[in-house]
């Protein structure tokens, strides 16, 4: 995991860059996307600061995830039913480990990525410019309350 102050500096950094401006709200976005505690939608993001700014809207907080994603210091996890994750804490690609169940997302630390990008373009002779590798199964403690 990277250091989420860095992660938030960085992110604020960008948007000061962009000629955007810092408000609170904002800032309170970039403050749970640099942690990206458990991979957030947009509703966890808009649930856990919407007390704190409740005039802002679910949109505000889409808005935002866009921007940031547009500088590429988000990276979007799209799933077919649209339920959209992010992870603003790593935004380069990486692996995933996806609880069927209760939907948490982990990180797992892989080795073998590097291994595996050369390999796909050895044998395609395509220059691999992303990757997109999704694990998915049941978590431990899902494992757990469901043999009690
Ligand atoms: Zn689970
Ligand atoms: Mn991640």
């Amino acid at each position: 995991m990277a250091d989420p102050k860095e992660r938030f500096e960085t992110i604020v950094q960008k948007l000061r860059d962009h000629g955007h401006k810092i408000t609170p709200q904002r800032l309170a976005i970039v403050g749970i996307l640099a942690k990206s505690h458990g991979h957030p939608s947009a509703e966890d993001i808009y649930d856990l600061i919407k007390g704190d700014f409740p005039t802002m809207s679910l949109a505000t907080v889409y808005r935002n995830i866009l921007l940031i994603k547009s500088f590429g210091e988000v990276l979007e996890l799209g799933f077919p039913d649209g339920s959209n994750r992010y992870d603003g804490n790593k935004p380069h690609p990486h692996p995933h480990v996806i609880c069927i169940r209760c939907k948490k997302i982990v990180d797992p630390d892989l080795d073998s990525m590097d291994i595996m990008k050369k390999e796909v373009a050895e044998e395609t002779h395509f220059k691999i410019l992303s990757h997109r590798l999704d694990f998915f199964g049941i978590c431990s403690d899902c494992m757990a309350s469901e043999k009690a």
